[in-house]
C-alpha cells in the first residue's frame, strides 16, 4: 500500500534493521525501543488493523507468534520471559495501520499497561 510506512520497509524503500524475513513474514527492529529487545513483526500482505483479518489469516497470525518466540529464544530471554502485544485502533494506541506484533524482551515488564 503506497501510503503505509510498514509497506514501504517491507520493500526496501524505508531503511530498518531486520531480524528475519520469508515469504510471509518480516521482523525488524523497533525504531523507539522499549525494553532491550523490541522487534516488529509484520506480514508482507498490508492488513490495517486486526479487524481486518480474515478467516484465512489463521496461518498468518499463528506464524507471527511463532517468530516472537523464535526470536526470545534466539535472544536468550525465553525461559525469562517476554510479552507480545497487537495495538488495535486509537483507544489501543495504534499508530501504524499495518498490523504488527510487538515483541518486548530483555527486562522484566510491568503489567498492566498504561
Ligand atoms: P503501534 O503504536 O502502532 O502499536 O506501534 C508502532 C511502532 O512502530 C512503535 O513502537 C514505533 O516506535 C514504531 N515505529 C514507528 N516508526 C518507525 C520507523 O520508521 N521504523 C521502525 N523501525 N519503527 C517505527
Ligand atoms: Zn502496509
Amino acid at each position: 500500500m503506497a501510503d503505509c510506512l510498514f509497506c514501504k520497509i517491507i520493500d526496501r524503500d524505508v531503511p530498518a534493521t531486520l531480524v528475519h524475513e520469508d515469504g510471509d513474514l518480516v521482523a525488524f527492529e523497533d525504531i523507539n525501543p522499549g525494553a532491550p529487545t523490541h522487534v516488529l513483526i509484520v506480514p508482507r500482505r498490508h492488513i490495517a488493523t486486526l479487524n481486518d483479518l480474515l478467516a484465512d489469516d489463521h496461518d498468518l497470525v499463528g506464524r507471527m507468534v511463532r517468530r516472537a518466540a523464535l526470536i526470545a529464544r534466539d535472544r536468550g530471554f525465553a525461559e525469562a520471559g517476554y510479552r507480545t502485544v497487537f495495538n488495535c485502533n486509537a483507544d489501543a494506541g495504534q499508530s501504524v495501520y499495518h498490523i504488527h506484533l510487538h515483541l518486548l524482551g530483555g527486562r522484566k515488564l510491568a503489567w498492566p499497561p498504561g
